[in-house]
């Protein structure tokens, strides 16, 4: 399998080249240059696997540079019933009839972010190897991101992380996550200033080439295709867990920000998974929501992006968007460019309204959204709680909030947990009343000393703090 950018660019590229990439060279997004179809006769053979080898046949069809026993055996050491706490791994429970939660969240930070960054992190390890090389991450956080990262990566042999995130300014309970690590690879910085400060200074330092290649700086964000393909897998798993044969369809909704995990179920859907609608679910940063509205993608300035109770999809734009976009236009790889190039620039947006491909999104693709404000994401933690005594996040509140709005009668909905609520305890205790579970072993993190440095939002500081530290 070949890999092809979103922009045009004419290289075609293996699965680690691009692992250790992250954007193409012409700023576009890397897709395959097919998406492999399942036949009937493969769902039926996969529905009996266990995760870890559903991850391998799924994982198989993308990666044709790495030998099969090798990848075989990454993901049976990545997904385990210690590390993600159930044999399932992401196991379904029943609400009001016809809708589940699919637990994506019971890995290592108790955030969805895991599914994917845990194997990113045995990737990155087996690819170093390989090759001898060293990779210093660098990233900016505001909160689940750079947790998830700094537990995939921690002990890993080749591989450093540099993770800045506003000071002060994540949960408690955040905060307690990244500090109290320990391991010699793992640096947290503390800048001061807000979450758009950390992500200047990365962009700042990812963009002095000079510096970047000395220090084989490296990244892990959302628009990483490995990070997406290893999130196909529990579309997969969390089918076969709601449906006994292959003629039924489910539909799932997605709490989303920058639209990478529900892009991981357009995937599976283009590759022949039975799924009915994707539903994306917005707070009241609704970029998303208005482009399957209206077909107007409109980027928000950051006067624009409201800061609220389900932080994790606070965004201005959707890093990931344009994958889906490419695919809606027939894989139009000059449009596409076009497109984004005024999403970017002063002009802010690009309207599809008038375009026949819009209709596609849902007619096509299947994509239905809605939005989740502050009000709803309380009242849906009451609700929840009230009728059947399950505790939500609140991301997983706005994604109930909005599945109840697209339930059709006969086909299952699936809502995927992507965080859970001891995370985000203030807004839980405001709905409640009450403080949200610990799971085992996270009491008295907040105890815990603490590996942190602060720093100034300047980008000199980052670098010097960078280089005194990859010796
Ligand atoms: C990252 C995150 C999201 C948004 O996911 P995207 O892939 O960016 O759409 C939603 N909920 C939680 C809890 C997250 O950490």
């Amino acid at each position: 399998m070949l890999y092809l950018s979103t922009r045009g660019h004419p290289d075609r590229k293996h699965f680690c080249e691009i692992l250790l990439e992250g954007l193409a060279p012409d700023g576009g997004l890397y897709l395959p240059e097919r998406y492999p179809r399942v036949d009937d006769a493969t769902l039926t053979r996969w529905r009996a696997l266990p995760y870890a080898d559903l991850a391998f046949e799924v994982l198989s069809l993308y990666i044709d540079d790495i030998p099969a026993e090798d990848l075989r055996a990454i993901c049976r050491r990545t997904y385990t019933a210690q590390v993600f706490g159930s044999p399932e791994i992401v196991p379904l429970r029943p609400l009001e009839d016809g809708v589940w939660l699919e637990a994506l969240s019971n890995g290592p930070t108790l955030a969805f972010k895991d599914m994917a960054m845990q194997l990113l992190g045995n990737l990155f390890e087996y690819e170093l190897g390989r090759r001898g090389a060293q990779l210093n991450i660098l990233g900016a956080t505001s909160g689940d991101t750079g947790s998830a990262a700094e537990y995939a990566m921690r002990g890993k042999k080749g591989v450093r992380v540099f993770m800045t995130s506003p000071q002060g300014r994540m949960s408690p309970f955040q905060q307690a996550q990244m500090f109290s690590l320990q391991d010699a690879n793992i640096h947290n910085i503390a800048i001061e200033g807000v979450f758009d400060d950390c992500q200047d200074i990365v962009k700042a330092v990812s963009n002095d080439l000079e510096f970047k290649r000395r220090h084989n700086i490296g990244t892990v964000n959302s628009i990483n295709w490995a990070r997406l393909v290893a999130q196909v897998v529990y579309y997969f798993a969390g089918y076969f867990q709601a449906t006994r044969s292959n003629d039924q369809k489910v539909s799932f909704t997605v709490p989303s920000g920058n639209f990478g995990n529900v892009c991981a179920g357009h995937v599976a859907r283009m590759m022949g998974l039975p799924i009915d609608r994707l539903v994306v679910a917005t707070n009241e940063n609704d970029v998303l929501d208005e482009f399957f509205r209206t077909g107007v993608y409109r980027v928000r300035g950051s006067a624009d992006t409201h800061e609220t109770s389900s932080p994790s999809m606070d965004i201005s734009k959707a890093s990931n968007f344009e994958r889906f976009v490419f695919d809606l236009l027939g894989r139009d790889a000059a449009r596409t460019r076009a497109l984004f190039a005024d999403a970017l620039s002063a002009k802010g947006r690009f309207d599809l309204s008038a375009d026949p491909a819009f209709a596609d999104a849902a007619s096509k693709f299947g994509f239905e959204s809605g939005r989740s404000t502050h009000a709803n994401r309380l009242a849906t933690l009451r609700d929840t709680w009230a009728r059947f005594g399950q505790m939500v996040d609140t991301h997983t509140a706005d994604g109930l909030k909005v599945a109840r709005e697209h339930l059709r009668p006969g086909v299952p909905m699936l809502v995927l947990e992507t965080a859970l609520p001891i995370k985000f305890a203030a807004t839980i205790v405001e709905a409640l009343g009450r403080e949200p579970q610990r799971p085992p072993g996270f009491e008295g993190i907040e105890a815990l000393p603490r590996r942190v440095t602060n720093l100034p939002a300047d980008v000199a500081a980052v670098k010097r703090f960078i280089e005194a530290h990859v010796a």
